[in-house]
């Protein structure tokens, strides 16, 4: 059966693949790195930005370039394979970015986020080491966020690159906890230094129990085994102040800032 939607959509992403292509081959033209800073949640301090990516797709008629949400290209780069080449490219960028920051915060940090096709289909680790070292920061200046999901996580490939990460002394993060399938044991087994908790438990919090239990929780557990949290999604001045009770060490959210283009983060921040 025809349906004019799916026609579209699928045209849609056609649209979007080829200029995905275009840009990596023009030497990543339309791509750009944007920065979230995270904050102490004691201090207020800054300690650190997630590294964001984004895509201006060039208009064919000549117009402004179009902002497509990394939601819609980041599983098309991953279908596609582009992931690698992208993933490994905002590795450098990042940790060009960040041997610049750490000239005025030493313990400066940027969280990178890792997809789990270039976990599974290239060396990362040698493109993460490779990014620290010819930039002359050190492990801890870099954190790697990997998404949980259950059954990847017990991947030989998965479990080599975390423990071979925390070995090397970078920082490894376990992105969106809560939305996947891993059992809470799991995070005492995991080499971890940080746990993220997903923002769709932050949104509610102060609304409803079990958002509120869930969050508590888990970071009592994480505290008991050295691990810090980290909440995303953080936008209220009450929803800050429950976080604030908790024990949580680090927060991210529209509450400080959106993810924002160098020039403003270095105008703002550094
Ligand atoms: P993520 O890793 O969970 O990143 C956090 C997302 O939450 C970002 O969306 C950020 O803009 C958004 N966010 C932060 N604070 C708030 C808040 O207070 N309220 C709300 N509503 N949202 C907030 P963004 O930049 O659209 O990225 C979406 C996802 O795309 C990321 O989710 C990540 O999974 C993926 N992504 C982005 N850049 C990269 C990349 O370089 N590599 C890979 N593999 N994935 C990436
Ligand atoms: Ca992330
Ligand atoms: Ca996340």
């Amino acid at each position: 059966i025809y349906r004019n939607e799916d026609f579209e959509h699928y045209n849609r992403r056609m649209v979007i693949n080829t200029a995905l292509h275009n840009a990596v081959d023009d030497d990543f033209a339309g791509f750009e790195v944007y920065y979230q800073p995270i904050v102490d949640t004691k201090t207020y301090r800054l300690i650190g930005a997630e590294a964001l990516m984004r895509f201006f797709m060039p208009d064919p008629d000549g117009g402004s370039p179009q902002f497509i949400s990394p939601v819609e290209f980041i599983p098309l780069l991953e279908e596609s394979g582009l992931i690698i080449p992208v993933g490994k490219w905002i590795l450098e960028q990042s940790a060009r970015q960040c041997a610049i920051w750490t000239k005025q915060i030493e313990s400066f940090r940027i969280n990178v986020n890792v997809s789990y096709i270039q976990v599974i289909k290239s060396d990362v680790l040698t493109d993460i080491m490779a990014a620290i070292n010819d930039n002359g920061i050190k492990p801890y200046n870099i954190g790697i966020e990997l998404t949980e999901s259950g059954y990847l996580d017990s991947n030989p490939h998965f479990n080599e690159l975390w423990s071979k990460l925390k070995d090397n002394g970078v920082v490894v993060v376990l992105d969106d906890f809560g939305t996947g399938y891993s059992s809470l044991n799991h995070i005492r087994e995991m080499p971890l230094d940080i746990i993220k908790i997903d923002k769709c438990f932050i949104e509610h919090l102060g609304e409803d129990d079990f958002s509120d239990a869930f969050v508590k929780m888990v970071t009592e557990l994480a505290n008991t085994i050295g691990v810090h949290v980290c909440v995303e999604g953080v936008e209220t001045d009450r929803q800050y102040a429950i976080i604030k009770k908790m024990g949580i060490y680090y927060i991210q959210g529209y509450f400080f800032d959106k993810p924002m283009c160098i020039e403003s983060f270095e105008e703002k921040y550094i």
